[in-house]
């Protein structure tokens, strides 16, 4: 059962790597790019990220700087030609159900101000 629920996910592979954030035309999922470089945890240095298992790890076991084995997952918000080396790209899948929890937020807020505003036209 495992394997074949494995085989059917989607990789999202057509999405491409220059959006931040869209739609995968293969399985109509909101996808979110996420870029994680990797730095030693002891002296800062970066490292090669690479995706293992579905875990972000340093492609080298340990600092080839401080010979250190701790490392920290950084996400980099805007991706640059530099860090594109080092970074490993997550195609997140963004639960929908969060967006429109956002949206029934603003919405009463919106309302309210433009009574308001109403309101104050009257006076
Ligand atoms: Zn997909
Ligand atoms: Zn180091």
């Amino acid at each position: 059962m495992e394997f074949f629920k494995r085989n059917h996910e989607c990789k999202h592979d057509k999405f491409p790597p220059d959006k931040d954030i869209g739609y995968c035309s293969d399985c109509g999922e909101l996808i979110e790019n996420q870029w994680f470089i990797i730095r030693c945890s002891c002296c800062g240095v970066k490292h090669k990220a690479i995706l293992k298992n579905g875990q972000i790890v340093p492609q080298e076991k340990f600092c080839h700087n401080c010979g250190s084995k701790n490392f920290i997952v950084e996400r980099v918000n805007k991706i640059n030609f530099i860090d594109i080396n080092y970074a490993v790209l997550v195609k997140t899948v963004i639960p929908v159900e969060n967006i429109r929890y956002t949206q029934s937020w603003s919405e009463p807020k919106e309302t309210s101000n433009y009574t308001r505003k109403l309101l104050q036209q009257f006076r």
